[in-house]
């Protein structure tokens, strides 16, 4: 599966963590990472990813042409919903793909942890449920 994680950057430190606490599942999948995310995750695991660029430089723009290309199975971006973020309406135009495309996203750790769960159980099936 292809997969894609972005943290806003009050959230990285979370994204960082799940990445160490779930590598070995991760590993197994194809990663796609914001610039800045990714370096955080390079740096702190052997997780091998590809990175686009930073969210503010076209990084969420760079995923959505991904996922409008049905190129991506399962997104994981901790947003922070407390802070301004330069590019919302990039990231607002990364959720709505994923809803135009039935991508499950998970924008917290909570859903983060079901869904990479979820994936180890190969439950992430939806592709064959509804096509
Ligand atoms: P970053 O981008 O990983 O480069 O910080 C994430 C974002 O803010 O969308």
């Amino acid at each position: 599966m292809n997969i894609a994680l972005i943290a806003h950057d009050k959230k990285k430190n979370d994204m960082v963590n799940f990445a160490v606490a779930f590598k070995d599942i991760l590993a197994k999948h194809n990663l796609f990472t914001t610039g800045t995310t990714g370096k955080r995750i390079i740096e702190a695991t052997s997780l091998k990813l590809h990175r686009f660029l930073s969210g503010p430089l076209g990084g969420d723009q760079q995923i959505g042409s991904k996922v409008a290309d049905n190129d991506i199975d399962l997104i994981i971006f901790l947003r922070d919903p407390l802070t301004a973020q330069p590019h919302e309406p990039d990231i607002l135009a990364l959720m709505r793909l994923c809803d135009v495309h039935n991508i499950p996203v998970a924008t917290n750790l909570g859903t983060a942890e079901v869904l990479i769960k979820a994936l180890e159980r190969g439950e992430l099936d939806w592709r064959n449920a509804t096509e």
